[in-house]
């Protein structure tokens, strides 16, 4: 494998001694790129983990931080503590906005990182099927600001909805809608009512959060759902307990 192992200023080397390990460079530190580091941690390679992002994030549970049932932090782990016990394994905090293939480098803005072997984990980005003008009312749920900004607009709306006299525009803003009833739209949904009905049920004097509809539609049935108002406690991952109804 033929690497170029010039040195230029900014441009990272990746002979480091005589034994020269092969270099892997793994770009995106999610579900994908954190396995395929772990199942290299007794490989005789040097493995380079590179994202543009110090924090692994749980997309799984995005929804609840989305209804603040969850704090960022509780879905957000640092990339460095979960490799830090692999010593083959070193993180590397930068954006890749190029792969020169023919020379074997990657570039991160003026840096630059040769590589022997790549792999290429950096996900997907959500889509609105042709309707992007939709994105501006309704943002996707892929990212932490995703999650935080649908948490602003929910608890917003009950607040709004306090202090609103006329009684429709209350009753609108108290009905939330989901477009896309595939997982995490259901999820959603069980999350909002479970924030509505319980979470937030003793906290406001004049509107009765109970009865906040939230509802999902899908395409091409069109069904509307109303699901179970408690949602999947069965993951894994740590829960903190709940983050206190914040909001941002
Ligand atoms: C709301 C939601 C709920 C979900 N629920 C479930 C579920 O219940 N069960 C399930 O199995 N799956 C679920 N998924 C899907 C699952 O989370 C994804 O399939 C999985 O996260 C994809 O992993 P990945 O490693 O391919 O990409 P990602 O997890 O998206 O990771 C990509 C990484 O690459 C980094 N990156 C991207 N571009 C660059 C670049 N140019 N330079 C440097 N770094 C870069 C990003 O910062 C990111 O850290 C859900 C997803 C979402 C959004």
């Amino acid at each position: 494998m033929c690497v170029n192992q010039k040195t230029s200023r900014g441009t990272e080397s990746a002979d480091s001694g005589a034994a020269r390990k092969p270099q892997v460079v793994i770009v995106g530190a999610g579900f994908g790129g954190l396995a395929a580091a772990k199942a290299l941690a007794d490989a005789p390679v040097a493995v380079t983990v590179v994202d543009r992002q110090n924090y692994h994030l749980f997309q799984p549970l995005l929804y609840q931080v989305a209804t603040a049932a969850l704090s960022p932090g509780d879905i957000a782990w640092p990339i460095r503590r979960l490799l830090r016990r692999q010593p083959n394994a070193r993180v590397l905090l930068g954006e890749v906005t190029v792969v020169d293939t023919a020379r074997k480098v990657l570039h991160m803005g003026k840096r630059s990182l040769p590589y022997d072997y790549l792999v290429l984990s950096t996900g997907v980005r959500h889509d609105y099927f042709g309707r992007g003008d939709w994105e501006r009312f309704a943002p996707g749920l892929k990212h932490l600001d995703d999650a935080t900004a649908i948490r602003r607009r929910i608890l917003s709306a009950f607040e709004q909805a306090e202090m609103e006299t006329d009684e429709r525009e209350r009753k609108r803003l108290l009905t939330f809608v989901i477009v896309g009833a595939g997982p995490t739209g259901v999820e959603l949904a069980g999350a909002i009512a479970e924030l509505a009905r319980k979470a937030l049920s003793a906290d406001f004097r004049l509107i009765d959060p109970r009865t906040a509809p939230a509802s999902c539609s899908s395409r091409p049935a069109r069904a509307s759902c109303r699901p179970s108002p408690r949602p999947s406690r069965s993951s894994p991952w740590p829960r903190s307990g709940g983050s206190g109804w914040r909001y941002a």
